[in-house]
């Protein structure tokens, strides 16, 4: 295969962007090699600038559930940036997009829409400190909330595929505050919330763990938090950007039936184009400004295109069917995978909450980031790059999600399992 466009660009992008990406996750420092630069983009395929195809299953890192250049968000994105792009006024595709969330979501009345993931945790733990008037977050060691000052401490997606465990440039006074546990760990969530539960505003969880691979909560985790925060008067803050609206119309609340006070959303809720979004009951959101004074503002939060998408994206998902085809199609390509690896004799494990997935390399059973840091990171970055060569893009790192989407085909789902036997049975050696 031959990448050389995409090795010059690469070339000319390092003398202009920070590593020559605009998000370290693209790099392909894990993996070897230079990035991929796309051109173009159609359903499940991918085209870099040298011709190549790829079926996607990185889509755009959670996204693209409807795959790229769906039909009719892009109609929806065209037809309103004829109308006009930005107002920094109100408009009712707001109140539409807002509507939606509200009926989808069990524990949300009121929703704020911001630009970025990023921006809606970093609101939500402001928020859970000024309502509580205490100070300390407890987070779990590999979830990924942004890249928040308060959060960027043992945390997950690229900080771990590049081997940063403590950011510099974070405020030491303000780290301290941010409380590490191991996922899955009820007993250690119980001794610390005995010990310091007054003092803690908030503890924040991906209720799915997203951003070390997939690791699906153990049973009565997420309601052991929900219990635990409110004893000790804590908030309890679903980090949803990933799973809201990925593993049900209702997020990983409705999946597991746990309802957080405060969630955060993102990724699919824009369609494709930058969003995020917090949400809660009308108690705990009338403290943000104008209601209350907790100060939050965005000259571009609520953006009629991302606006305009994301009502489409939700509307393509309501229709009847599309999370059953997404399980069948996701449950059809890991059962090939495993398969491939069990034929190999290649030790893996695989963890899936319906149509995310991953393939861990280790023979440890995958519970929290300790047993996740076991993996032979050498064989994935064979087994990427032999995988790439036979046109299936994955995310560049062990330590990332895969992500199905509803117009992946069954042909291409075939394709992909052969494809990976071949990248396993190279890997081997
Ligand atoms: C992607 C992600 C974020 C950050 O969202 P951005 O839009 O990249 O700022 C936050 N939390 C989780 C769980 C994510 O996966």
């Amino acid at each position: 295969m031959n990448r050389k466009n995409s090795s010059r660009l690469f070339s000319i992008a390092k003398k202009v962007l920070p590593g020559g990406v605009n998000s370290p996750v693209r790099a392909f420092n894990a993996v070897g090699g230079d990035p991929l630069f796309i051109k173009s983009a159609k359903g499940s395929r991918m085209t870099d600038v040298d011709g190549n195809e790829f079926i996607d299953y990185v889509a755009s890192w959670g996204p693209l559930i409807f795959g790229h250049a769906h039909p009719e968000i892009v109609s929806a994105i065209t037809r309103q940036a004829g109308l006009g792009t930005s107002y920094g006024a109100s408009t009712e595709l707001e109140i539409q997009l807002a509507e939606k969330v509200v009926a989808a979501m069990p524990s949300i009345e009121v929703v704020r829409m911001v630009n970025s993931g990023t921006e809606a945790v970093m609101s939500a733990l402001r928020l859970a400190r000024g309502i509580t008037g205490r100070d300390k977050i407890v987070k779990f060691e590999g979830c990924y909330h942004g890249h928040g000052d308060s959060l960027l401490v043992k945390a997950g997606s690229g900080l771990v595929s590049l081997g940063i465990p403590e950011c510099p440039g974070i405020v030491s006074s303000l780290a301290e505050k941010t409380l590490n546990l191991p996922y899955n760990n009820i007993d250690r969530v119980r001794e610390l919330f005995d010990k310091e539960g007054k003092e803690i505003a908030a503890l924040i969880v991906e209720p799915i763990g997203g951003n070390m691979g997939v690791v699906p909560p153990i049973p009565g985790f997420l309601s052991a938090l929900r219990e635990v925060t409110e004893k000790a008067g804590a908030l309890l803050i679903f980090d949803e950007v990933i799973t809201g609206f990925r593993v049900s119309l209702g997020g990983a609340q409705k999946h597991y039936g746990v309802n957080p006070d405060i969630t955060c959303l993102g990724k699919i809720i824009g369609g494709g184009l930058p969003v995020g979004a917090y949400g809660g009951s009308r108690q705990v959101m009338d403290h943000i400004s104008p209601v209350g004074s907790v100060y939050q503002a965005g000259t571009l939060s609520g953006n009629p295109l991302a606006m305009a998408a994301g009502n489409v994206m939700l509307d393509l998902l309501s229709k009847e069917g599309v999370y059953e085809s997404l399980e069948q199609k996701s449950a059809k390509l890991c059962q090939g995978l495993r398969e491939n690896v069990e034929e190999l004799g290649i030790p893996a494990q695989f963890t899936r909450v319906g149509s995310m997935f991953s393939m861990f390399f280790t023979d440890q059973k995958i519970v929290d980031f300790e047993t996740v840091k076991s993996c032979d990171t050498e064989f994935f970055k064979r087994y990427f790059n032999g995988l790439l060569e036979e046109g299936v893009y994955i995310a560049p790192s062990q330590f990332e999600a895969g992500f199905m989407s509803a117009v992946h085909t069954d042909e291409e789902i075939n394709l992909t399992i052969k494809a990976s036997r071949k990248a396993l049975a190279a890997a081997q050696g």
